[in-house]
């Protein structure tokens, strides 16, 4: 069938012709009554282009709606659909001009192309009988290489109706920020696809050893890639590229592999077409996790394509100085190979913020922003970019003016980092005296030589989580130590706070999927997770300690919602430090342990609590959420209510005033602590350590240095008194920043 359909295609037929000639090479070679062919338009609807055995008057005129009929079912799953009795199934749709009641036997494919739905091809018999696996695959087989037909024949007008919009026009895009900073610079599309144009296989043996060759160069080209000199340095990267390696030795993947080319295909058309099977299901996940994690696999497809075809376009081509790379998504592995030098920013019309490719990109220093819809197409490598990091906005081709704007804000913001990096050495006092602890909160070992740069005290929150949601599989206890120790080398003297797994909610983490909850920031999370899974646990601080040996180490739980929590997670560490003494491993030489106060709760049994404690961390994201029963993470709702409006304020003063009684050190750690205004509002209630994002220090140092903190605590101390004139405490410090011409 193949050949035939080769030969079908090398002939010099119009568009309709071949189509026509094609359903009738499938329809014959398939002993079915019918072949037909349905193609996606633009408008959602699924068109009958041509049939074999259907009334061929309902050709171009039938047409079902996605989702709508067994045609459009298989066009929204993207999944084959095979029936004895199609009649009988309750999706059937039955339209009186094609004439199809009469066949029952239905087997049904999508035609994919880069994982998006083209078309379906369907066959069908009058008799009952079961179209098997076989003839599945190859009925796949024969739809990659009508997918490749459609998309570069002269059909394209239908599926994409050209219009006379100016496509040249000045465009801008908002997705989502991925990183700080500001990138002016050329698109450099990315654009990964390799064109496959050889599909059909002339000898089956010699095709398979083309792919094993291929195979084997880009598995030694993965090898090179983790041996290679800077990437040991990162951590982060070798995760990622030992996730790749795990895939490239992956045995189903191989085996679909071989499958396709076993059905007749080219190694590049096998490629093709499993990695279309992949994308059509990437498409599908809504668990952006997953998504992510099927992109990688996606990537390494790409990468044996360019292998099989020879071509290496995409890689190391000559750059541009200032390149901004312009991509549908990418892998980060394809990230790392263009030349760092050059690279300026990347946009992507995937990629979230928790996607490897945004955290290579942040490592690198590179200007991001993620779900720009749609930015492919409209730009072509050249364009003048303009990427906005912060505010998530990419301008394509912008206007004189914009441009200025931009050149005038990265003037700016390049002379206000330069004055924040001068004052890295000062002292961080009030000018009436007052210590203020500025910390940073981390995540990633990427992070942490970031300490030089603005001088900060230490790390106020390590939140370990970050290692384990870019992990592929849950670290082993000696990655861990590894993990551990190198955060602590980096911080050098300087204390960092390890928080204990705080797992669950918006932090996903594939392989700890646990069933899925209503209210996942309410649910099973967390230092819960860890209580209920203690092996979990135990392995995180046993790593934890064994990094420490013979250093201080500081246990920061998260989410303690019951001091009984606490007492239980210290019995755990208590036991596996005596675990460690007993065989005679070195321990830390000074062991202190925190509790995180970030469930109201907790704010009414403090005097249980806070006896039980060697520090106290306040997680005002958390917190607020809690108390104000807003989903942090729903800006619709969390903005209206303000963190340091009375109520907030009185909840975390309480806290504040107790640790001061009970003698412990006290931080803020969530993002409050950041913001000058309510950094303020700390300071005025006596909190003196604020940890944050590391881009923070700077301004809030600046604040410090100029800041007289005693009159502001008196004029806060009494609006928050009772009988106080009602006021809010944000307005008041605004006044007080404008009165004193604060730098805020
Ligand atoms: C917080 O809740 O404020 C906090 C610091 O923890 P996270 O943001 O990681 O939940
Ligand atoms: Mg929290």
């Amino acid at each position: 069938m193949l050949r035939q359909l080769r030969e079908t295609m090398a002939e010099p037929l119009a568009s309709q012709e071949r189509l026509d000639k094609i359903v009738n090479v499938i329809a014959e070679n398939m002993r079915a009554d019918v072949c037909s062919f349905y193609v996606l338009r633009d408008d959602g609807a699924l068109e009958l282009f041509a049939t074999k055995g259907l009334d061929r008057e309902a050709v171009h005129m039938t047409t079902l709606r996605l989702g709508e009929g067994l045609v459009g079912l298989i066009a929204a799953e993207a999944e084959p659909l095979s029936l004895e009795n199609a009649p009988s199934h309750p999706g059937f749709a039955y339209r009186p001009e094609t004439g199809e009641e009469r066949y029952n036997a239905f087997l049904g494919v999508p035609v994919l192309r880069a994982g998006q739905t083209l078309g379906v091809l369907v066959v069908q018999n009058a008799e009952r009988r079961h179209f098997g696996e076989d003839e599945t695959e190859a009925l796949l087989t024969t739809a990659t290489i009508l997918a490749e037909m459609i998309a570069t024949s002269d059909f394209d007008n239908l599926i994409k109706p050209g219009s006379d919009i100016d496509l040249r026009r000045p465009r801008m895009f908002t997705g989502v920020s991925l990183t700080d900073g500001i990138a002016l610079g050329t698109v450099v599309l990315h654009d990964p696809r390799v064109v496959v144009t050889n599909f059909i296989a002339e000898d089956v043996e010699q095709e398979k050893l083309r792919l094993d060759a291929a195979l084997e160069k880009m598995r030694v080209g993965i090898d090179a890639m983790l041996d290679h000199g800077d990437m040991q340095s990162s951590t982060d990267h070798r995760e990622i590229l030992e996730t790749y390696r795990m895939f490239a030795h992956d045995r189903g993947w191989v085996h679909r592999l071989t499958e396709a080319i076993e059905n007749g295909l080219t190694a590049e058309a096998a490629v093709e077409r499993v990695q279309n099977d992949t994308r059509a299901r990437m498409l599908r996940q809504t668990d952006p996790y997953i998504r992510e994690r099927l992109h990688d696999l996606d990537d390494l497809a790409n990468r044996l394509l360019r292998m099989l075809t020879g071509d290496h376009q995409g890689i190391g081509r000559n750059l541009p100085d200032n390149a901004v790379i312009v991509a549908r998504n990418m892998g980060p592995a394809e990230l790392l190979e263009y030349d760092r030098t050059k690279l300026r920013g990347v946009v992507l019309e995937e990629g979230g913020t928790t996607s490897h490719v945004a955290i290579v990109a942040r490592s690198l220093g590179l200007v991001a922003v993620g779900q720009a819809d749609s930015i492919v197409s409209i730009c072509e490598t050249g364009d003048d970019i303009i990427v906005d990091g912060p505010a998530g906005t990419v301008h394509i081709r912008p206007t004189p003016d914009v441009e200025q704007t931009y050149i005038d804000k990265v003037r700016i913001s390049a002379r206000r980092r330069a004055h924040y990096a001068a004052l890295k050495d000062k002292p961080s006092v009030t000018r009436d005296g007052v210590d203020i602890t500025l910390l940073h909160n981390s995540g990633l070992v990427a992070d942490l030589p970031m300490l030089e740069d603005t001088g900060a005290a230490g790390v106020g929150l390590f939140r370990t989580e970050l290692q384990f949601m870019i992990a592929s599989r849950l670290p082993r206890l000696a990655e861990q130590i590894d993990l551990y120790a190198e955060a602590m080398r980096l911080a050098g003297d300087r204390p960092i706070v390890f928080r204990l797994l705080d797992i669950g909610g918006d932090k996903v983490v594939p392989y700890l999927r646990s069933m899925a909850e209503e209210n996942p920031a309410m649910g099973y999370r967390s230092i819960r997770l860890g209580l209920d899974r203690p092996g979990l646990l135990r392995t995180q601080v046993r790593a934890l300690l064994m990094a420490a040996r013979g250093r201080p180490l500081k246990i920061l739980v998260p989410m303690v919602t019951e001091t009984f929590e606490f007492q239980q997670t210290k019995l755990v560490i208590r036991r596996e430090v005596e675990r460690l003494k007993r065989s005679g491993d070195p321990v830390p030489v000074e062991l202190e342990i925190g509790a995180m106060v970030e469930v109201p709760s907790l704010l009414f049994e403090l005097d249980q609590l806070l006896p039980e404690a060697d520090f106290v961390s306040i997680g005002s994201n958390d917190l607020v959420q809690f108390l104000t029963a807003a989903d942090r993470a729903n800006p619709r709702v969390s903005a209206s209510y303000d963190p340091i409006a009375l109520p907030r304020l009185r909840a975390i003063k309480l806290v504040v005033d107790a640790a001061r009684r009970y003698g412990l050190p006290i931080t803020m750690c969530g993002e409050l602590a950041g913001r000058p205004t309510e950094a303020l509002a700390l300071m005025a209630i006596g909190m003196n350590r604020l940890s944050m994002g590391p881009a923070s220090i700077g301004p809030i140092k600046e604040l410090i240095l100029n800041l007289e903190l005693e009159p502001i605590k008196r004029s806060v101390a009494a609006a928050m008194s009772d009988g106080a004139e009602s006021v809010t405490i944000r307005e008041l410090l605004k006044d007080w920043i404008d009165r004193q011409n604060l730098p805020v």
